[in-house]
């Protein structure tokens, strides 16, 4: 099999009269590596997937596969796989005839093609589905074939546009699962387009968010939540208690209404800043207190969810460990937060 390629997007635009849906858009992805582009409804996440297929021309900017700049190549020409939301296969085929289809348009000899179409509906546990056709299957069967003729030509990149959209969370879980297994196991380097956080943080090596056609940032999961770029991807991804203010000296950061927060990070002085607290990072500590009244709480299992008013007016969430009784609404409460647990970005 071909080593995976390495993909690679350069300066990208493609606008729609006024909507710029992709205005300016790099990304590299390394080969065998798979990552999510998370953003919300009409950020560009497909319009970008369809420029990396060949389906939509940019207007600027360049595609390279494998260093190749392959901008004006035909999508026939391209070699990549590719799985949509809304199960493109062909009705009237079996799911044998389905999985071959990608095979015979490249002239491969039948004893090859049934070998292959054998092994690649095993490789997505389908063997014995072979003469059904798609209307017998299940949803999440169905994904499967659409994968399976995604992948069974080997090609250079897999490319799925939220391909689980339409399926209920036990079974988009159990192929999100299956859909990472399948990637570490061919080792395909793979663009994984997605609006849900959960997934995101569930399937990638990496994440790009991606909100108004640009790309806010791209970094490991964990560098995503813990310390976001932008107001925007904070709020985008995990429950967040964001809020804005000017730094001081010695690391002291003044919000609306005079509070203040004692924060790790060194910020010059008189700069705007955002300051990111994750609901779960809240303790028991005195530094940088908010006190005040309960107006919801609720038993989540594992934590209490509280939301509090303070008296200067600052509403925040709050995740506990859930232990002892759960707060009473209209009751008093108070945390903090250490000034390492608190995160603060560029506005
Ligand atoms: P996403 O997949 O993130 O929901 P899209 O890439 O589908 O976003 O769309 C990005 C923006 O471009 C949206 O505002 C959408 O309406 C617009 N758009 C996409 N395709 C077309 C098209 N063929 N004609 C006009 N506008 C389009
Ligand atoms: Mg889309």
């Amino acid at each position: 099999m071909a080593p995976s390629a390495e993909l690679r997007l350069e300066s990208v635009f493609r606008r729609f009269g006024e909507v710029r849906a992709l205005d300016g858009v790099s990304l590299a992805v390394e080969s065998g590596e798979l990552l999510t582009i998370l953003g919300p409804s009409g950020s560009g996440k497909t319009t970008l997937l369809k420029v990396v297929a060949g389906f939509e021309k940019p207007d600027g900017g360049r595609v390279l596969v494998d260093g190749q700049d392959i901008t004006s190549l035909p999508p026939a020409k391209r070699d990549i796989g590719m799985v949509f939301q809304n199960y493109a296969l062909f009705p009237h085929l079996t799911v044998r005839q389905n999985v071959a289809f990608p095979l015979e348009m490249r002239n491969v000899a039948r004893p090859e093609i049934d070998k292959r179409v054998g092994e690649t509906l095993a490789l997505v546990e389908l063997a014995g589905y072979d003469e059904r056709l798609p209307r017998q299957l299940s949803g999440g069967q169905q994904q499967r074939v659409a994968l399976a003729r995604a992948i069974v030509f080997n090609p250079r990149l897999l490319l799925l546009d939220e391909p689980f959209g339409a399926l209920d969370r036990k079974l988009r879980e159990t192929m999100q699962l299956e859909v990472r297994r399948l990637q570490r196991r061919l080792a395909l380097t793979t663009i994984f387009i997605t609006h849900d956080q959960e997934e995101a943080l569930v399937l990638s090596d990496r994440i790009a968010v991606m909100n108004k056609g640009t790309i806010q940032q791209i970094a490991t999961t964990t560098e995503i939540y813990e310390r976001p770029a932008s107001g925007f991807v904070a709020d985008f991804v995990g429950e967040s208690n964001i809020f804005y203010g000017t730094a001081g000296a010695d690391g002291v950061v003044t919000l609306a209404g005079g509070r203040t927060l004692n924060v790790a990070r060194k910020v010059p002085a008189g700069k705007n800043v955002g300051v990111l607290v994750r609901p779960e990072r809240f303790s028991n500590t005195a530094i940088n207190a908010f006190e005040g009244e309960v107006i919801e709480a609720v038993y989540l299992g594992s934590s209490f969810k509280i939301r509090l008013k303070t008296a200067d007016d600052f509403a925040v969430i709050v995740r506990l460990p859930a232990r002892g009784k759960l707060p009473a609404v209209g009751g008093r409460v108070s945390v903090g937060i250490e000034p390492d647990e608190i995160h603060v970005f560029d506005v």
